[in-house]
C-alpha cells in the first residue's frame, strides 16, 4: 500500500508545474510537501517541523495560522467572499484603501487594487504611460529601469527586468528599457562611493538628454532583491527621486518586497524620506496570507485620468478579483497587528541581534559579503574571498547550503551564490537565535 507521501509525491510529479524550478532536477528530489503552519513554524506531511527562514517567499509577517487574520477573513466570509470592483465597492476594500493612503508616503492618496507584486507593476507602468498620453504629451514612451531588477514575471514587469536568466529569453517580445547602473558596492572596483557615482551619472545622463522619451524610473528602493539583497549606498534613492522630479520623469517604487517593516521602516522610501509617484504593493499586504497587491498613485497621476467620458481618459485596466473582500479583510487585521504590537520598532531591536549572530561569519573563508538592512539578509558565497571570485555557476553552493539548511531544520531559497534568511517579522529573539544558528551552520559546512 503506498503512503499518503507517496500518493502526493506522485501526483505532484504528474501534475504540478512549478515555478522557478527545472523539473527534470524536482522530479527525481523527494518533495518537500507542506500540510500546516503554526507560528513561523511550517510542517510537512510527516509531521516534520521547518522554521520559515524566508517567510514563505519574503512574505510572511506574523507567522502562520494567526488567530487574528483567521478571524478577521473567517468573519468576512460569512458576510461575501467576493463582489467586483468594477463600478461599485466592496466595505473592506475602502477601509483598507483609506489606511494605505495614511501609512504610505506623502502624496499617495490612491488606491488601485491587484493580486499580485507582478499585476501592480503592471499597472503601475501602464499608469505611467496613459499619464503622459493622458496630457498630450506623446513621446514619454519608455522606461528606466536598473540593471539586475526584478519587477516580477507578466510581460510588462519582466519588460522592466534586467536579470540575463530570467529575462533574455523574453526580450524579442518586451518593450525596451534603459537600463542604469545598479550600485553593486561589493562588485564595484571603485568601492561604495564610486558605485553610487556611477549610477547617479548615468541616469544624470539619461534624463539631460532623453527625458522627454522617459515616462518613468521603476526601483526597488534601498534593496534590490531577487539580484541578491544588494542594499543601495545611502543617499542614492533621494538622489534619484530629486533628478527625476527636476527632469519630469515620474518615480515608481517597486515596495513589493520591500514593504511592510521588512527594511526597518514601514515603507523602504522612509528610510530617505521619499516620496514617489507612484508605489506598488503586495506580498506582507495581508501579512502574506492572501494574494492582494495595490498601486499608490498620487493624486497628481490620478488627476491626469479624471475628465469627462469622451476624453478617454479612462484607465481600461482591471483584474476579475480586484479588491477582493478577504484578502482587504486580511489587510486590515494586518494592518491592526503592526499597531498593535508595534511590529516595525520591533524589526529594528530584531535586526541588530540577528547582525550581532551573524557577525562571526564574517571571518570565514567562503564568506564574500554579508549584506542586511532590517530583517533582509543577504551572504554572498565566494570561492576565493580575496580575488572575490564567485563560484561556478554548475557547483550550486546556494542550493547545496539551503538544502543544508533544510536538513537541519529552516526553509530558505537561494539567489544564486546568495543565502538568503528574511524570517517572518514576528519571530522571537530565541527563535531568531535557533535559526541564524542553523544559517552558520549550514554556510561552515558546505563551503
Ligand atoms: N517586485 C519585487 C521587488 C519582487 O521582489 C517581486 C517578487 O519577489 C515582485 C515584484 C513580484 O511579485 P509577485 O511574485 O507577487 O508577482
Amino acid at each position: 500500500m503506498t503512503s499518503d507521501y507517496e500518493r502526493l509525491a506522485a501526483l505532484n510529479k504528474n501534475h504540478v508545474w512549478h515555478p522557478f524550478t527545472q523539473m527534470k532536477d524536482y522530479v527525481h528530489s523527494d518533495p518537500l510537501i507542506i500540510e500546516r503552519g503554526e507560528g513561523i513554524m511550517l510542517y510537512d506531511v510527516h509531521g516534520r517541523a521547518y522554521y520559515d527562514g524566508f517567510s514563505s517567499v519574503w512574505l510572511n509577517v506574523h507567522g502562520h495560522h494567526v488567530p487574528e487574520l483567521n478571524q478577521a477573513i473567517t468573519e468576512q466570509l460569512k458576510l461575501v467572499a467576493h463582489s467586483t470592483l468594477l463600478g461599485m465597492a466592496n466595505v473592506p476594500a475602502i477601509e483598507l484603501a483609506e489606511k494605505l493612503a495614511g501609512i504610505s508616503p506623502k502624496g499617495l492618496n490612491k488606491v488601485f487594487y491587484s493580486d499580485s507584486g507582478a499585476t501592480g507593476v503592471e499597472i503601475a507602468i501602464k499608469m505611467a504611460f496613459q499619464y503622459w498620453h493622458n496630457q498630450g504629451v506623446r513621446g514619454k514612451t519608455s522606461f528606466i529601469t536598473m540593471n539586475q531588477a526584478y519587477h516580477g514575471d507578466t510581460i510588462g514587469a519582466v519588460s522592466v527586468g534586467a536579470i540575463p536568466l530570467y529575462h533574455d529569453v523574453f526580450r524579442p517580445m518586451l518593450f525596451p528599457s534603459h537600463i542604469i547602473p545598479y550600485p553593486y558596492a561589493y562588485r564595484h572596483e571603485g568601492g561604495e562611493m564610486k558605485a553610487l557615482e556611477d549610477t547617479l551619472a548615468a541616469l544624470r545622463n539619461l534624463l539631460e538628454t532623453r527625458a522627454d522619451e522617459i515616462a518613468a524610473l521603476i526601483v526597488e528602493p534601498i534593496v534590490q532583491g531577487a539580484s541578491g539583497i544588494i542594499v543601495m549606498p545611502q543617499g542614492c534613492l533621494s538622489e534619484m527621486a530629486a533628478l527625476c522630479r527636476k527632469h519630469g520623469v515620474l518615480l515608481i517604487a517597486d515596495e513589493v518586497a520591500t514593504g511592510f517593516g521588512r527594511t526597518g521602516a514601514m515603507f523602504a522610501c522612509d528610510l530617505e524620506d521619499v516620496s514617489p509617484d507612484l508605489m506598488v504593493i503586495g506580498k506582507g499586504l495581508t501579512g502574506g496570507y492572501l494574494p492582494l497587491a495595490a498601486t499608490l498613485a498620487t493624486d497628481e497621476v490620478y488627476s491626469a485620468f479624471y475628465g469627462d467620458y469622451q476624453e478617454q481618459k479612462t484607465f481600461f485596466h482591471g483584474h476579475s478579483f480586484t479588491g477582493n473582500p478577504l484578502g482587504c479583510a486580511a489587510a486590515l487585521a494586518n494592518l491592526k497587528l503592526f499597531e498593535d504590537r508595534n511590529i516595525v520598532e520591533g524589526v529594528r531591536t530584531k535586526a541588530s541581534f540577528v547582525e550581532q549572530k551573524l557577525a562571526a561569519l564574517k571571518d570565514r573563508p567562503h564568506v564574500g559579503e554579508i549584506r542586511q538592512k532590517g530583517l533582509m539578509v543577504g551572504i554572498e558565497l565566494v570561492q576565493d574571498k580575496d580575488s572575490r571570485a564567485p563560484y561556478d555557476w554548475a557547483e550550486r553552493i546556494g542550493v547545496r547550503t539551503s538544502l543544508r539548511a533544510r536538513e537541519l531544520g529552516m526553509l530558505t531559497r537561494p539567489l544564486g551564490n546568495v543565502i538568503v534568511f528574511i524570517p517572518p517579522l514576528a519571530s522571537s529573539q530565541a527563535e531568531l537565535d535557533a535559526m541564524t544558528a542553523i544559517l552558520s551552520e549550514s554556510i561552515i559546512s558546505v563551503t
